[in-house]
């Protein structure tokens, strides 16, 4: 038999991390180890602030526990006691003492704050015994047995798993039969009677005695703090926030301190500055002569913490001044807990403060101008994705709303509007000065105009990438996708929604409120609030200029949307799409005559008709970017879109054009793809038919000479979509080169332009160098370049994409979020590879990506000159790309020290 290992002999590791007195063993910078909470009550212990004294057992016990087969590891439990022995020490009071009983606190708390995690068990340690040490001590039965009441209760509830309705049923009964409604109304015999009761339930629940060995009720505590680390809320909240599973949750054990011993006492929460506004004003709020519980289970409104200061005006200066000093020391805007206990302030919690977006933005700036924090620091701390929220105009969150339906979350903001179901009557209407929801089952390319003319797009189909989001987004329209709930029928003008109980009918003009930013759709007209780009705002983003290194700018294709990047802080258009001008409606048709001809000749004719229309879409552009790059791409999307889909389009066509029905019908069949998304699109549009090409190009060229003449600078730089091999691009620049000489020559002008192509396939990034010795710049185009990079078609994978993402086969959605080390290093080789052949190619991306942050981060690390993105992003642009360039200087720093210590 192997020899005994006696267990005091091997030096366990430390596990359990004390705080108390005038100082803690653990830090506010341990959140890995010590959880959120317990980092922060040992920071303040170390600022020689008030805290009951206790002790954090670490996250790594947890992590070891649940490797061990819910075993905990060597030590554990011993540095458990001895820790009980120095808070008892330093309280005075000792764990199951019958004279003079120590009660603790039982608290989870992981690196991040999580609402799925156990609740907090007060008053634990208390039996038979305690309870008459603590009558004794306190001089007070009715108290003493209220906090027995309260514990059994919750540890009934919250260890045990007792329903709680089991133990309210009961203390109702007992207020009932007492005709009291307040808890604090009734009188110790019958709060007596109360823990007889509570005493059978819990016997009748779980088949043994209430514990009365308090060392037996702290082990069954922690277990149960640590095991709800992997229970079902707390799985469900870490998928939601993508938190890891394996950071496990501390557990913190702390002295009670009451609130609720008289008049004297009391209990609050509070924010050091107002969490909605920013406002320095201390934000609190608390209850005299109540324990903590009361404020968050909202037995009790709680009141202003003026009622603090004029009651207990001792502790409030006490309060006053530890709050003050917290947020000097943390250099933030802070959420905290306290209870005082006769008279005296115990700090219970600390954390950084959510906020608004607004809040934050006053926060930072505020912050600078009392020299707290740095420039840097102020624009690390927003939130790039928050600040979206003031872009758009928001329900007002003080209106009572009728939420009746939820879909995705498409395009922030909020729209209210009357409904409509198609595109068309979305133009009518508005051009009658209506404000309009559309209603789609899906929306197409031929929607455009409804939908620019729309508040905003609800939809039944379609996810986070479909049309109707990507164009919502990109024309800043509140766009709510995918919500099922919701049954249209188009011809009979009305959409059903179902729910639980009862079928909600909404019909053609009826008020729709759509909220983007949450998915909701709420009846009615919500009220709005108007946003308000505050100065703060404004000064944020010029700090965050100050340190941003790659430009913005934006994808626009009319003048308004480029009016609105320019105001927004764009550097110039990164994208102006061609194709969007077809769609308007007068145009469509001399678009599809182009389409539907026999043959160049049908095809210029009806060309003829598109120049004077698109020479001025781009001289409205250009005076609205004056001065700065304006990046057209030629056309890119497949003919397909552009014909028409039913036989009266075909039939009116066929009448304006003089060419018989059946031809046009047969010459639409011949035209249809199986895959258009991988046909005739792009470049290959301008290889095969040169003339709608040189029509654009002539426009382009024109508009610019025009504004030449009239002093107006502008930027042309001409873009060709979709190529892959580089006799495309030759061919292509050719062309421009050609058209673009003969209009300088017939308007007697020099025009300063740029010739360049999207690198959106993967042929092209591959061979980059080649594509570059006829490019004077690269846009990426991550869209394509993700669909043909993961050879999945954007349109499609709404079907399986989902499942990929909610069962982390693959992290995040590529349409989202750049797929970096896919098409990442696709990037990064065309990157390299242009500039061995034209050392300062100037490289930017217009996918949908340019507007994200992380992914903006990236573009920045890989070298790019500059992301384009849709209007209302470019503040968000222009903070996530402030934010890339800090972090890799203050990562460069760190690595300098390293290497110079
Ligand atoms: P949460 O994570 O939900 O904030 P906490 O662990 O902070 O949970 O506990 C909730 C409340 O319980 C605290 O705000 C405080 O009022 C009360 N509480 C916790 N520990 C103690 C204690 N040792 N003494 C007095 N009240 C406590
Ligand atoms: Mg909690
Ligand atoms: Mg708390």
């Amino acid at each position: 038999m192997a020899k005994k290992i006696s267990s005091k002999k091997i030096k366990s590791k430390k596990y359990v991390y004390f705080f108390g007195g005038s100082k803690a063993e653990g830090r506010g910078d341990m959140k890995d180890l010590l959880g959120g909470k317990g980092a922060g009550l040992a920071e303040m212990v170390n600022l020689g602030i008030p805290v009951p004294a206790g002790f954090t057992i670490t996250t790594e016990a947890c992590n070891e526990y649940f490797r061990n087969n819910k075993k905990y590891p060597l030590g554990v439990w011993e540095q458990v006691l001895s820790n009980m022995k120095k808070v008892e020490k330093v309280m005075n009071k000792k764990f199951g003492d019958s004279e003079n009983p120590l009660l603790v606190s039982v608290r989870s708390g992981a690196k991040f704050s999580m609402p799925g995690m156990m609740d907090t068990v007060l008053n634990l340690g208390l039996n038979e015994e305690t309870l008459k040490g603590l009558i004794k001590k306190t001089n007070n039965e009715r108290f003493a047995y209220d906090a027995y009441r309260r514990f059994i209760t919750m540890f009934g509830s919250i260890v045990m798993g007792i329903d709680r309705q089991k133990f309210e049923s009961v203390f109702e009964e007992i207020k009932k039969s007492r005709g009291v409604s307040l808890d604090t109304d009734l009188k110790a015999e019958d709060i007596k009677l109360v823990v007889e009761k509570f005493k059978k339930i819990y016997k009748k629940e779980t088949g043994s005695n209430f514990p009365q060995n308090p060392y037996d009720q702290l082990k069954l505590a922690i277990n149960a703090v640590f095991n709800s680390w992997f229970g079902e809320r707390a799985i469900k909240y870490r998928k939601l926030h993508n938190i890891p599973d394996n950071l496990g949750t501390a557990c913190n054990i702390v002295a009670m301190v009451f609130g609720n011993m008289g008049d004297n006492s009391g209990t609050g929460v509070g924010f050091t500055r107002d969490p909605s506004t920013g406002e320095k004003k201390f934000f609190a709020e608390c209850l005299i002569n109540a324990q903590g519980e009361d404020v968050v289970a909202g037995i009790r409104t709680p009141l202003h913490i003026d009622e603090l200061k004029n009651k207990i005006p001792e502790a409030y200066k006490q309060l006053e001044k530890v709050y003050k000093k917290l947020e000097k020391h943390y250099k933030d805007m802070l959420d905290i807990e306290f209870t005082i206990e006769e008279g005296k302030l115990y700090m219970l919690q600390v954390r950084t403060g959510k906020r608004t977006a607004r809040a934050a933005l006053k926060i930072a700036v505020d912050m600078v101008k009392e020299k707290l924090i740095d420039k840097a620091t102020a624009v690390m701390r927003i939130d790039p994705s928050q600040i979206d929220q003031l872009l758009h105009p928001t329900i007002d969150p003080k209106a009572k709303i009728k939420v009746v339906a939820k879909g995705l979350p498409a395009s922030p903001g909020a729209a209210v509007g009357k409904v409509v179901f198609t595109a068309q009557d979305a133009e009518e209407m508005a051009s009658r000065g209506e404000k309009v929801v559309l209603v789609r089952t899906e929306t197409s390319p031929e929607d455009i105009g409804g939908m620019a003319a729309a508040q905003g797009i609800l939809t039944a189909r379609g996810g986070m990438t479909s049309h109707a989001a990507v164009v919502g987004r990109g024309m800043g329209k509140v766009c709510v996708v995918g919500c099922g709930a919701i049954n249209i029928n188009e011809e009979k003008k009305r959409f059903t929604i179902s729910s639980a109980d009862k079928e909600i009918v909404v019909y053609e003009g009826d008020y729709l409120t759509l909220n983007g930013t949450t998915g909701e759709v709420i009846l009615g007209k919500a009220p709005l609030v108007v946003p308000q780009l505050t100065g703060d705002f404004a000064t944020i983003m010029k700090w965050a200029d100050e340190f941003r290194k790659i430009g913005i700018r934006a994808n626009a294709d009319t003048p308004k949307d480029a009016s609105v990047a320019r105001n927004f802080g764009a550097e110039g258009i990164g994208l102006c799409r061609t194709e969007h001008m077809f769609f308007e409606s007068d145009r469509i048709k001399a678009v599809r005559e182009m389409i539907l001809a026999e043959d160049k000749k049908g095809r210029e004719k009806a060309l003829e008709k598109i120049l004077p229309m698109q020479k001025n879409d781009f001289i409205g552009i250009f005076k609205a970017m004056e001065g700065l790059p304006v990046t057209v791409r030629l056309l890119d999307p497949p003919l397909h879109e552009f014909i028409p889909r039913t036989d009266e389009e075909l039939k009116e066509l066929s009448k304006e054009m003089g060419v018989p029905f059946e031809k046009l019908k047969a010459k639409n069949k011949a035209l249809h793809e199986f895959n258009p998304m991988l046909g005739h699109r792009g470049c290959r549009l301008g290889i095969t038919f040169p003339e709608i090409y040189e029509v654009q190009v002539k426009a382009i060229i024109e508009a610019a000479c025009e504004l030449k003449k009239k002093k107006i600078k502008v930027i042309p730089e001409i873009m060709i979509p979709l190529v892959a091999h580089e006799n495309e691009l030759k061919i292509m620049k050719e062309l421009v080169e050609r058209v673009a000489f003969e209009v300088q020559a017939d308007y007697g002008v020099k025009i300063q332009y740029t010739i360049g192509t999207m690198i959106e396939l993967p042929r092209a990034a591959i061979t980059s160098d080649e594509i570059a010795k006829y490019a004077d710049f690269y846009s990426f185009g991550t869209n394509d370049l993700t669909q043909t990079t993961y050879g999945l078609s954007r349109d499609d994978a709404g079907r399986f994409l989902p499942y990929y993402v909610n069962n982390k086969i693959i992290e995040e959605d590529p349409f989202m979020s750049l797929d970096q080390n896919g098409v990442g290093q696709l990037m990064e080789i065309a990157i390299k590879k242009g500039r061995m052949t034209k050392k300062n190619l100037k490289m930017g991306i217009c996918g949908e990506h340019g507007g994200d942050p992380k992914s903006v981060e990236f573009c920045h690390r890989i070298g790019l000159n500059y992301v384009s993105c849709s209007p209302y992003r470019v503040p968000v642009a222009r903070l996530a790309a402030a934010q890339a360039a800090i972090k890799e200087k203050s990562k460069e720093a760190k690595e300098l020290t390293k290497s110079t210590v």
